[in-house]
């Protein structure tokens, strides 16, 4: 069963979320800004991460870049989920690293899709 780090400020979408991909049988994790998240990935095991942008003490910007700053996370899939719906932040969040970005609200099916393709496609893991 793979595990999911749901990261938000939003306790409402925390919660959604982790209803949403509990339903889908995924194990779920949260993690309420960038910095907790950032602690939980080093010292835990996900095979996904979703995570919001604007948070507290961490945004998901830094989060992003700082854990692909480590060479055992590069291909850690990250999605981001977000109401920054400007080109220039969807831009600025591939460029950090996700995998993709969808901006709130995102349709519950269509989310769980993309998580779906991400984890089958092992986040682009490297085949050599
Ligand atoms: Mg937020």
């Amino acid at each position: 069963m793979a595990s999911i780090l749901v990261v938000d400020d939003s306790k409402t979408i925390r919660n959604l979320l982790a209803y949403i991909l509990k339903s889908k049988n995924y194990k779920v994790d949260t993690a309420s800004d960038g910095l907790i998240a950032l602690e939980k990935v080093f010292s835990n095991t996900y095979d996904l991460v979703i995570t919001d942008i604007n948070m507290p003490r961490m945004d998901g910007f830094k989060l992003i870049e700082s854990i692909r700053e480590e060479e055992s996370y590069k291909f850690l899939p990250i999605i981001v989920l977000t109401t920054e719906a400007k080109e220039e932040a969807r831009r600025l969040g591939i460029k950090k690293g996700a995998n993709l970005y969808l901006t709130k609200p995102s349709d519950p099916q269509t989310l769980v899709a993309y998580v779906k393709m991400l984890l089958a496609s092992n986040g682009g893991k490297n085949p050599a």
